[in-house]
């Protein structure tokens, strides 16, 4: 698809085909189905495809479903359309909840070889016999049961005899290793909880240290690429592989995760967002969600792009997020039609174009690629233009409209200001204005220069249209708020969304949704999916036409 900017994981990947460790690598992406997917699994996605598509191997999308209480159908099939949407397609759809069975048995076989063991403390106390980096933990005094009585209260577990919390069943590794994961992690607790694939057959859930490298074990992922917050897992990681006797032997690897200014990513924010009604849901155009990305206007073709040009490392950095806008430019530069759209508009009377004609004017599509055409936009005695394309009183270098003053109106003629017209309250509600026909666009007319041009839409024929602009949902760039414990609800921006009522040009009429277009002067707007009734028009904006960002 795209260049394959060189990563380190790359290198291994390419490294272990050309040693011949193996000749078909395959990788899996791995989401929670307990949100929406947002940007930063954009760049797992990107990256777990984008290897296997360059090697030849396989990519399997694979839901991480260990946890019923917080996961549900409605997220599986988000991930499922999101995925689809950024341009991938997955060699094989599987669950980890297919997968319970077969986990419990390797579970039953870890304790079978006096490897796992039933634990009746709660959750507070094998915390507090876990102890910290410098002191080592203490056992459990249920450290030393026999295999018998943990086959027995495991199968015990498993039939549902034990209310929630009640026993766990933990690794029986080393409780004075360094690594505090390696401090008997608990492989198994008891949840009497509905699952969205398993309903109640199942009381028992195996914890994600467990069940991760089995799932990848099973499939015979190769290369299992996470996050780095998982490095310190790794050692469990290979543990549960061999000690579980699985026949692969996957490898996992550690990336950097995205994170972007002005933006939150973690699906517990973003899900608190949606539930306390900071915005209209998880794929509200602010939201750093693929489906907000994509409500907004964002293309998979400027999100992979970004995903691309970040690249891949052993440090989380900060990403600025204009670097994103500044992709979705470029993507849409030589896509998107150009269109006039007045997002505040004043009446424009032209007093001396004869009352009752209408003309045709032809525009450019897209003047960087003349393959697209024209289009005809209609132009009258009536337009409307924006208010701040007007000024009674201009500062100098003010060079659009003002009271005597002549400007050029895209596509159209000279026009010139001779009077305003106001309402009892001294607001600008009309200005009337004269034109000159020697100076049609497109007639090669040189007599005399204006040094501002201003966009308009034709009065009668308009299209009510409704605008929403908007800026960063997070306003300041802190990226630690909650070791000072401060909540990021108190950065939510009270101004992030603007919504205008305005006008578009009247060839805007069969627009459908998801439909882009550069609107002059004003930047690149979406359809709203949500909104495409010709009577009630929403266009998102998606970037401004220019940023003060330079890569
Ligand atoms: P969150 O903290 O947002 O809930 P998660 O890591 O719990 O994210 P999962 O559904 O478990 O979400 O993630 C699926 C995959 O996406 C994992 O492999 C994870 O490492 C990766 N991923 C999640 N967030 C990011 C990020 N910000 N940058 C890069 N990769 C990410
Ligand atoms: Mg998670």
């Amino acid at each position: 698809m795209e260049h394959h900017s060189s990563n380190f994981i790359r290198n291994i990947i390419k490294e272990d085909i050309e040693t011949g460790k193996h000749d078909k690598i395959i990788t899996r992406f791995p989401p929670e189905p307990n949100g929406y997917l947002h940007i930063g699994h954009a760049k797992s996605i990107v990256l777990n495809f984008g290897v296997a598509d360059e090697f030849g191997g396989k990519t399997n999308l694979r839901f991480d479903d260990t946890n019923p209480l917080k996961e549900d159908i409605e997220f599986v099939n988000s991930i499922k359309e999101d995925v689809k949407w950024l341009g991938y397609d997955w060699d094989n759809l599987f669950f980890a909840s297919d997968y319970f069975e077969e986990m419990y048995n390797r579970a039953v076989l870890l304790i079978e070889k006096g490897l796992a063991y039933v634990d009746d403390l709660s959750g507070d106390e094998i915390r507090e016999y876990r102890g910290t980096l410098t002191e080592p933990g203490k056992p459990s005094p249920y450290r030393d049961r026999t295999i018998e009585e943990n086959l027995d209260l495991f199968t015990r577990m498993r039939n549902g005899e034990f209310g929630n919390g009640e026993k766990v069943l933990r690794a029986k590794i080393d409780m004075s290793s360094p690594n505090i994961n390696l401090r008997d992690p608990v492989i198994y607790r008891i949840s009497h909880a509905t699952h969205h694939n398993t309903g109640d057959k199942w009381c028992i859930y195996p914890m994600y240290a467990f069940a991760h490298p089995l799932e990848d074990a099973i499939e015979g992922v190769t290369h299992s690429i996470c996050t780095l917050e998982f490095e310190d897992q790794r050692p469990l990681y290979d543990w549960v592989v061999e000690n579980c006797n699985m026949e692969s032997t996957p490898r996992q690897y550690e990336f950097g995760r995205l994170n972007l200014t002005n933006t939150v990513m973690s699906k517990r924010k973003l899900k608190q967002l949606v539930e306390e009604g900071y915005v209209d849901g998880w794929d509200d155009p602010r939201m750093p969600t693929i489906s907000g990305l994509r409500r907004r206007g964002f293309t998979p073709e400027a999100i992979r792009a970004f995903c691309q040009e970040i690249g891949v490392s052993k440090t989380s950095g900060v990403v600025d997020s204009r670097m994103l806008d500044h992709f979705v430019r470029e993507d849409l530069k030589l896509k998107a039609p150009r269109t006039m759209g007045v997002l505040r508009p004043l009446k424009v009377v032209i007093t001396n174009y004869p009352e009752g004609q209408t003309e045709m004017l032809d525009a450019e599509i897209n003047p960087e690629v003349p393959e697209m055409g024209i289009r005809q936009i209609p132009f009258s005695r009536e337009i409307y233009i924006e208010q701040d394309d007007f000024m009674e009183n201009p500062p100098s270098k003010y060079f659009r409209l003002f009271p005597g003053n002549e400007v050029r109106l895209k596509h159209a003629y000279f026009i010139k200001c001779e009077e305003v017209i106001k309402d009892e309250n001294g607001n600008v509600i009309e200005l009337r204005c004269t034109y000159d026909p020697e100076t049609k666009s497109g007639t090669g007319f040189t007599g005399r220069k204006v040094k501002g041009t201003i966009h308009w839409v034709e009065a009668t024929q308009a299209i009510q249209a409704e605008f929403r602009l908007y800026q960063p949902l997070i306003l300041d760039e802190e990226m630690n708020e909650e070791e000072e414990g401060k909540s990021f609800l108190e950065r939510v921006n009270p101004n992030s969304l603007e919504i205008l009522k305005g006008f578009v040009e009247p060839n805007m009429a069969d627009v459908k949704a998801q439909d882009k277009f550069q609107f002059f002067r004003h930047g690149y707007f979406n359809v709203d999916p949500k909104h495409t009734a010709t009577d009630h028009l929403v266009f998102n904006q998606i970037v401004e036409l220019k940023s003060s960002f330079r890569m």
